[in-house]
């Protein structure tokens, strides 16, 4: 890592130029970076609102000649072995490890996180190019018996073409790499949709990636910048794009999923989030402090996994929440690029007005908030919107605590039992990720046993945040039902194909069937 970014005033943009980032840029990449015809997007930092760069955005022409050059080079892609598109893999992820530290400057910049996240975020793109390149020898198929004399049955995997990515703002590189790495070492090609929030840290990904790959390969990390309407809606219907990975809120899955599906295309969904902390009467509270601040307060509450329901035992819930207020209030609320700032930004004014709202309804629908609750001015950063983690003790589930609000809001409600606190876990539209804390092993297993959260990830004694790559990632109900990342979710980028083989010399039909014979 070089030497520490410290605050500078006016901002300093140098370190862009060395991620090839200019002060306009293209916001088409096929190949080549095309000259773009869409309008000028103005890129502003959520630090203190000021332009940190601009992009001429793509168009629906743009994107044709974007998924035409990524379908043209997924078809010679795919012929080459497993093995051999993991080293090209391989190498992207070591350029990944060489600019980590300007990766994750640009993340902080443009996402407005702490720099600690924003290297972590940098990291684990680093990480998923490792998984992915030890997985490009691992595509195992299945051999299976064949219920035929001398028939050999097997199942194979094989690419399955261009996977278009449409990635939120609050991970602008990482859910990109966790599909884009995923999805090259299963021989498929990639055409990335970022946020229009996040514009500038797709160019930098893109260009490192397509560096590595050389011209011969570059397409198969094709980018479009464009608005939802035109080249978002151009990939939804695009037949050249058979699987469409979406990462975002549930307003854009609800339209994403029926649109792909009316094309028989396939999408892997990965939506908001509404996930619960239970805290047990005999938790280690120590463990539950911690586990909860960086789970609320972590990327200001902008995390798919974002802590949002604390649900405590009445017998510790006053002193958990004495706690809880202490840290809250000690959290520093700055620029994301100070080393000792603990919440950075919200994206923009408008998530700052969804706080207000929040914090206003739950107050009027009987919540009590015990610490935060405001806006927050930070110095320097007067363009920024800063606002107070909070937490707001609720005597129930409130309406509006069913909802996902993106920004550090925690719900905190009292529990009587582990049945209640599993029952409160799943009362939620949402389903990705829960916690218990607990010293009770029947407890921990009761909470992840099928009876237990009906999350897609459920932790015994660590928040609901910060996942490894290795696992499958994803949530059930109104998140999507998709998983990405580890395990076998590489098996959504590719197309299974079951063979059977007769080396003898009859022709015997399956259930035994006799046919004029
Ligand atoms: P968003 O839904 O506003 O936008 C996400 C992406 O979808 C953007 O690229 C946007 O341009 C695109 N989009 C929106 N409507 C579209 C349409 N009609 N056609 C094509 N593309 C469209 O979300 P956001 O504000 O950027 O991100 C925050 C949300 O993302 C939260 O709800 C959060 O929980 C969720 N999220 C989920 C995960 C996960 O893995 N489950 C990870 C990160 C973020």
């Amino acid at each position: 890592m070089g030497a520490p970014w410290t605050m500078a005033r006016p901002m300093d943009l140098s370190f862009l130029a060395q991620l090839g980032i200019g002060k306009t840029n293209s916001g088409a990449f096929d190949g080549t970076w095309r000259k773009t015809k869409g309008e000028q997007l103005v890129v502003r930092s959520p630090i203190d609102g000021s332009e940190i760069g601009r992009v001429q955005m793509a168009t629906a022409q743009d994107y044709a000649a974007a998924s035409k050059a990524a379908h043209a080079t997924f078809l010679r892609w795919r012929e080459l072995p497993g093995p051999k598109r993991g080293e090209f893999v391989r190498q992207i992820g070591v350029a990944f490890r060489a600019n980590k530290d300007l990766l994750g400057r640009l993340i902080s910049l443009e996402a407005g996180k702490i720099l600690q996240e924003g290297l972590g975020e940098a990291q684990e793109c680093v990480d998923i190019a490792d998984f992915a390149t030890g997985l490009s020898r691992q595509l195992y198929g299945l051999t299976i018996a064949s219920e035929r004399q001398d028939h050999s049955m097997r199942e194979t995997w094989h690419p399955l073409g261009t996977c278009g990515i449409i990635t939120a703002f609050n991970f602008p590189m990482a859910v990109w790499a966790w599909n884009a790495m995923l999805a090259l070492t299963c021989g498929d090609s990639c055409l990335w949709k970022p946020s229009l929030k996040t514009p500038l840290s797709s160019i930098a990904m893109t260009k490192l990636a397509a560096a590595v790959l050389g011209k011969q390969w570059a397409p198969l990390v094709a980018l479009v910048i464009g608005p939802d309407a035109d080249v978002g809606s151009a990939m939804l219907d695009d037949p050249l794009v058979p699987l469409v990975s979406a990462t975002g809120s549930t307003r854009m899955g609800r339209i994403v999923g029926p649109r792909v599906a009316q094309r028989f295309g396939r999408s892997l969904l990965e939506l908001g989030g509404n996930n619960a902390i239970a805290v047990m009467a005999d938790a280690d509270l120590d463990l539950a402090v911690r586990a909860t601040v960086f789970g609320a307060v972590g990327t200001a509450g902008q995390r798919c996994t974002t802590t949002r329901r604390l649900l405590v035992h009445e017998q510790v819930i006053d002193d958990l929440q004495a706690r809880l207020v202490k840290a809250f209030a000690q959290c520093k609320i700055g620029n994301p690029l100070d080393q000792k700032t603990l919440v950075g930004p919200l994206i923009d004014e408008a998530s700052a007005k969804g706080f207000d709202h929040a914090v206003a309804t739950a107050a009027a629908q009987g919540g009590k908030v015990v610490v935060g609750g405001k806006r927050a001015s930070v110095k320097g950063c007067k363009g920024g919107a800063y606002v107070q983690p909070t937490i707001v003790r609720c005597p129930s589930m409130l309406p509006i605590v069913r909802e996902e609000t993106f920004a550090p809001i925690l719900y905190m409600l009292p529990i009587r039992s582990l049945d209640e606190a599993i029952a409160v876990n799943n009362d939620v539209p949402q389903g990705l990720s829960s916690s218990i804390f607990t010293a009770d092993v029947r407890a921990a297993e009761r909470f992840l046993a099928a009876t237990g959260s009906d999350c897609g990830i459920a932790n015994v004694n660590i928040g609901t945040s910060g996942a490894e790559i290795g696992g499958a990632f994803g949530g059930e109900k109104e998140t999507g039902g998709g998983r990405e990342s580890g395990s076998d979710s590489w098996k959504v980028y590719m197309r299974r194909q079951t063979s059977t083989v007769n080396w003898g010399t009859s022709l015997p039909l399956a259930q035994g069937i006799q046919f004029g014979d």
